[in-house]
């Protein structure tokens, strides 16, 4: 690559975020991570520490208050505006280094699940036992699952030689993955040519080693002809590589990608790192996303969780519950729960993915060419927008209703009085509705723009016909969703009913 296309390269790979003069050094430095992952360790124990000795009132403990009302409306707001730092700050996957120790025999994770299904079951599972457990309501069984957590980060990460709890299990993950795909920021390299000349490919495949080993690299200088010698030096204080197995020179998906920063630490040139690029760039793009089922229907699936996750907390869910009694002498709330979960999570994306992709085939005559799953595998990113602005909505609701309400229950933890009259007050409930339109109304409008991208791809002159059932499904889906915010919702952890 010569000097120009370098810095071509460079330009359109966007700002470097670990060149910022604080934040970037913190990020960069060989402990960073470790910093914040520290810090969110210690609010786990604390939320551990309050769900097994605290008050068992859901509004009044912080194992129950921090991750169903603060923690998400954080996580879609820091996923929108900088990128995946969730999963860089993750405290689960902190005991990683010491379970990496133990994994060394190299063990794979099974081929036959190193796919997403699992994270689709995993969040599946996730929103099906909140609502059959009633976890934001209960401190004691809230604690415990942040403890399960731990333990199953650990062993995995202890029995397999890759990240397998992160890149094929952790729901929240999964939900942080796919929705990072918005995001601003990826990770890239500077210079292809220096990738190209790499011999360990550290990025990957670290630069830790049991005992010291030093390597010369000729790594091109960028003016025509020229390299120079590197020194590359593996060894017990080598970082790791990527968890999740991606090659930082082939990046082209946040999916996957932690945002640990263990490539940009491992290699040894200086050559990979966090880039700015326009949100949700990937998205447009075919070659992005991997066109398997596995993939698509999670983009696809998590929309539809978005819907049913806020139709739990509303009267006609407890209708259609006592409807499913009357009707079908089904008691079992389980049972209920399961089928209301299984048809609208599970069922209906697959069907309503299927319908429109055999829709836009046999409208732009191009069934022939393109496969259902092609098909499906095309418009599944244009989900990502609509789906994030329904889980926005959501979670910016119980968040701005009561934005200060941890700072009392904080004080109670440290043993102090709760001043809950100072830090009780709410957002407008109107200006949050307000929000809450806006938020679902872009999140449509670009889903829309993805779709009709991708069938520009797809079907040239037919693009409209090609795209109309997956905008028809984006459009059914932001109107249900806002349905749903219009009726009176159960405030839950804050013990109020908003109507
Ligand atoms: S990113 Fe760094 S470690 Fe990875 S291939 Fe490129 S130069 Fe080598
Ligand atoms: S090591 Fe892998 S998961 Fe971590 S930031 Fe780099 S590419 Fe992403």
């Amino acid at each position: 690559m010569s000097k120009e296309s370098t810095q071509q390269h460079i330009r359109t790979l966007g700002m470097d975020v670990l060149r910022l003069p604080l934040f970037g050094r913190l990020l960069r430095h060989r402990h960073g991570r470790l910093a914040l992952q520290v810090l969110f360790t210690a609010i786990a124990l604390a939320l551990v520490i309050d769900g097994f000795t605290g008050p068992q009132s859901a509004a009044r403990n912080l194992a129950t208050v921090t991750p169903w009302v603060y923690l998400r409306g954080f996580v879609v707001i820091v996923l929108l505006l900088a990128g995946n730092l969730v999963c860089m700050s993750c405290p689960f996957t902190l005991p990683r280094t010491l379970a990496k120790r133990l994994s060394l025999a190299g063990r794979r994770f099974p081929q036959r699940l190193r796919n997403k299904w699992l994270s689709v079951i995993g969040l599946f599972a996730l929103f099906f036992f909140y609502e059959y457990l009633d976890l934001w309501a209960s401190p004691w069984l809230s604690a415990w699952l942040i403890v399960l957590y731990f333990a199953a980060s650990f062993a995995l990460e202890a029995l397999f030689a890759e990240s397998a709890f992160c890149k094929y299990i952790c729901p929240l993950g999964a939900f942080n993955m796919v929705y990072s795909t918005l995001s601003p920021t990826r990770i890239g390299v500077k210079s292809h040519d220096i990738c190209a000349s790499c011999v360990g490919k550290e990025c990957v495949n670290g630069s830790y080693a049991p005992q010291r080993l030093v390597r010369l690299d000729d790594i091109p200088t960028g003016a025509p002809g020229e390299s120079r010698r590197v020194k590359v030096t593996h060894g017990p204080d080598g970082a790791l590589g990527c968890g999740t197995e991606l090659f930082a020179p082939q990046i082209r998906s946040n999916l996957d990608c932690t945002f640990c920063l263990d490539c940009v630490r491992a290699c040894p040139h200086d050559n990979a790192s966090l880039f700015t690029r326009p949100p949700g760039a990937e998205l447009s793009r075919a070659d992005s996303w991997s066109r398997r089922w596995d993939l698509s229907l999670l983009a696809i699936a998590l929309g539809f969780m978005g819907i049913s996750n806020a139709f739990g907390m509303v009267p006609p869910y407890y209708a259609l519950q006592e409807w499913l009694a009357l009707n079908f002498g089904i008691q079992s709330e389980f049972i209920v729960l399961l089928l209301i979960f299984g048809a609208l999570n599970l069922l209906l994306p697959v069907i309503a993915s299927i319908a429109a992709a055999w829709l836009s085939r046999r409208l732009t005559g191009s069934h022939k060419r393109d496969s259902i799953r092609e098909t499906v595998a095309a418009f599944a990113p244009a989900f990502v927008p609509v789906g994030f602005g329904i889980w926005f909505a959501h979670y910016s609701f119980h968040l701005l209703v009561g934005p200060l309400l941890i700072v009392p229950v904080a004080q109670e933890f440290l043993g102090g009085i709760g001043d809950w009259q100072r830090f009780s007050a709410s957002l407008d409930i109107n200006a949050i509705g307000l929000i809450q339109l806006v938020v679902l109304l872009a999140g449509f409008l670009w889903s829309l723009r993805l779709a009709q991208k991708a069938a520009l791809r797809l079907y040239r002159r037919a693009a409209l016909l090609g795209m109309l059932p997956w905008a028809l499904a984006h459009l059914l889906m932001m109107l249900l969703a806002w349905q749903i915010f219009t009726l009176p919702m159960e405030m839950r952890g804050t013990l109020q009913i908003f109507s």
